[in-house]
């Protein structure tokens, strides 16, 4: 299958989309994991976004198409993706269109997480991440078992600077104001799905499948 998960930040993407690779099989990828590796490996890449990284902005339309447009292998296309952070806009969305076009891979849905705005809060103010390896924690709801260390490298977990409450506050409107098109996009295409996004990952997880089984995305 082929979709790609939507929703503000902190609606639970990246988690879903992991699990969705382990149990599903089908790859996960995400822009925003590619943009952090690349600042830290100092590479071409990472000193052309780190600026807008850092600061919440989103990364101008044709660069993020040019790096999703190489990175999203014809093997890796035909297997399923899910893609976490990617369309981020409505020119994003028409770019990945055409990738899967050449392809003859279309998409089989764009879900969309729903989350009230205090629990998106919450969520990202209590986040913590692998500098490492990229896996993600939560002070109180996804603990690791050793605290301030990551499960999988043991690595010091740290605060994303772009989680700080100000910067939160400022990616949640970005995100609010650029997602009106993307939304309209995908409905017009007919394939957009929105699903809960609150409560347990598990329970969050089984929405999912459900649509994806009852829309034959599985094979
Ligand atoms: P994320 O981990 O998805 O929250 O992304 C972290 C940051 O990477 C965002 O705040 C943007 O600066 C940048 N980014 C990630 N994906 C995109 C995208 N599809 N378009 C533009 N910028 C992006």
């Amino acid at each position: 299958m082929r979709i790609v998960l939507l929703g503000p930040p902190g609606a639970g993407k990246g988690s879903l989309a992991s699990l969705l690779q382990k149990q599903l099989g089908v790859r996960h990828v995400s822009t925003g994991d590619i943009f952090r590796q690349e600042i830290a490996r100092h590479s071409a890449l990472g000193r052309r976004v780190h600026r807008y990284v850092t600061s919440g902005r989103l990364v101008p339309d044709r660069l993020v198409v040019a790096v999703m447009a190489a990175r999203l292998n014809p093997a890796q296309i035909d297997r399923g993706i899910v893609l976490d952070g990617f369309p981020r806009t409505a020119g994003q969305a028409a770019g990945l269109d055409r990738v899967l076009k050449r392809r003859r891979r279309p998409l089989d849905g764009a879900v969309y997480l729903s989350v009230p705005m205090t629990v998106l809060v919450r969520r990202l103010t209590g986040r913590r991440v692998c500098p490492r390896c990229g896996a993600n924690y939560h002070v109180r709801t996804m603990k690791p078992q050793r605290p301030g260390r990551c499960d999988r490298c043991a690595a010091r977990l740290i605060i994303r600077n772009d989680d700080e409450p100000r910067t939160i506050r400022k990616r949640l409107r970005i995100d609010q104001a650029a997602s009106r098109p993307l939304l309209a996009y995908y409905r017009r295409r007919g394939v957009l799905y929105r699903i809960k996004g609150a409560g347990p990952l598990d329970a969050v997880f089984e929405r999912v499948h459900r649509v994806c089984r009852r829309h034959g995305w599985l094979g």
